[in-house]
């Protein structure tokens, strides 16, 4: 068949891109199928997390505004203020649109086809093949990399089911004063309960700010995040805001329980739902994943059996079990908050190290932490 693909990957953010920059590399005949024109916006606060920095196999530098060496995480009063500092960045400030798009543009360099503006429509799977059907054509692919997040069209029609957990997030870029932004500027800060079993964030851009809040309930609870957003800006003491952009979206916060790989199609990125379940930070595990898949199809030689097996066992090794421990802590630390809190006044400073440990990508959950608490504390789930 003429212009069969090798891999077709769906959705050219963090997690498409850099598979189809992987797979191009070790020269896969690779098509980046994407339904915007890019750069495009993409809603999210663009803090990169240094564990998703080192996994990057090129240079990002040019599409970081700001890399912070500190952070600081706030747990709603000032005894519970905890400040960690690295020698590496612990978190990089990126546009997404700029930070998306270098990544795409690095895999068209190792020779991925971009199909931009084409929106997945269709899946036909054939016995040796897949027709997908785009809103600009038709593209015949072995392998399919499904990245195509929090909502993945490809995801629906290749026959999952919906069991992520969605998270709801709202993000804000905001302009303010000279004075106020420079009061902002020096520090990437968290502000843990600043949304309903959830947090804030502000982290400053070249020339604004990105104040959001996100909450790890289910988004078929209500909450109003609106509500905690004009709560938020007095408590960074923002008193007036000049401009405003206001963007609302999810973020799946728990894998997938029914698979990550059917037929020839492999779910990456959100799209698979491995955002991380406590802090929704899901640049990082987008990038991972797509390594993961793009490695698996690799190392199989396009052999599809082969494949699935190698996705699900990097997956298993590190990926997996941390989102589940990980599930297990968010249940606690957003929901135990009077026990949390006595637990932080104690061991407040040694917690934010850990997590900035994790940040780093040097630690993952303690695998025992919940079951000790759980065990001391009596706590009955
Ligand atoms: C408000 C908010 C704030 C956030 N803040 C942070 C943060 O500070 N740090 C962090 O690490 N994470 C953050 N996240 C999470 C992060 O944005 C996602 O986890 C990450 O973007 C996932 O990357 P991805 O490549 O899997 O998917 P995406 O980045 O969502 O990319 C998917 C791509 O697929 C394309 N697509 C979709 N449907 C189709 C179709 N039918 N056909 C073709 N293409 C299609 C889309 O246009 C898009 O380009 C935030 C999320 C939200 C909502």
């Amino acid at each position: 068949m003429e212009n069969l693909f090798d891999v077709a990957v769906i959705g050219s953010g963090p997690s498409g891109a850099t598979a189809a920059y992987e797979l191009a590399k070790k020269g896969l005949k690779t098509i980046l199928i994407e339904k915007e024109t890019l750069p495009r916006y993409k809603t999210c606060g663009g803090g990169f997390v240094y564990r998703g920095l080192r996994n990057m196999p090129f240079s990002v530098d040019e599409a970081i505004d700001i890399k912070f060496k500190e952070v600081d995480i706030i747990f709603g009063s000032k005894n519970l203020s905890f400040k960690a500092k690295r020698e590496k960045p612990i978190i990089s400030m990126v546009m997404r649109d700029q930070f998306d798009h270098l990544i795409v543009k690095k895999s068209q360099a190792e020779g991925v086809e971009l199909f931009e503006n084409a929106k997945v429509e269709n899946l036909v799977f054939q016995e040796n093949y897949t027709q997908i059907e785009t809103s600009r054509g038709k593209v015949n692919t072995k392998f399919i990399i499904a990245a195509d997040g929090a909502l993945s069209p490809t995801a629906k029609l290749a026959g999952w089911e919906e069991t992520r957990r969605m998270s709801p997030a709202l993000e804000y870029e905001i302009t303010v004063s000279d004075e106020t932004f420079k009061k902002l500027a020096g520090s990437a800060r968290f502000d843990i309960d600043a949304a309903p079993q959830g947090y804030g964030w502000c982290f400053p851009k070249a020339n604004h700010l990105s104040v959001g809040l996100g909450c790890t309930m289910k988004s078929s609870k209500k909450v109003n995040l609106k509500k905690a957003y004009q709560e938020y800006l007095k408590m960074l003491g923002i008193e007036e805001v000049l401009s405003e952009e206001a963007h609302g979206f999810i973020i799946p916060t728990s894998p997938r329980t029914d698979g990550f790989v059917k037929k020839n199609v492999f779910l990456t990125g959100d799209a698979a739902g491995f955002a991380d379940p406590i802090t929704a930070e899901g640049i990082s595990n987008a990038i991972a994943s797509g390594i993961m898949a793009a490695q698996a199809i690799i190392e199989s030689q396009l052999n599809l059996e082969k494949a699935k097996a190698i996705y699900l066992e990097k997956l298993n090794k590190k990926l997996l079990p941390e989102l589940e421990t990980g599930i297990k802590l968010a249940k606690f630390f957003y929901g135990q908050k009077k026990l949390r809190n006595i637990l932080l006044k104690k061991h407040g400073q040694r917690a934010a190290e850990y997590m900035t440990n994790i940040f780093m990508g040097d630690s993952t959950y303690p695998q025992n932490f919940y079951a000790e608490v759980k065990r001391k504390f009596k706590i009955p789930f």
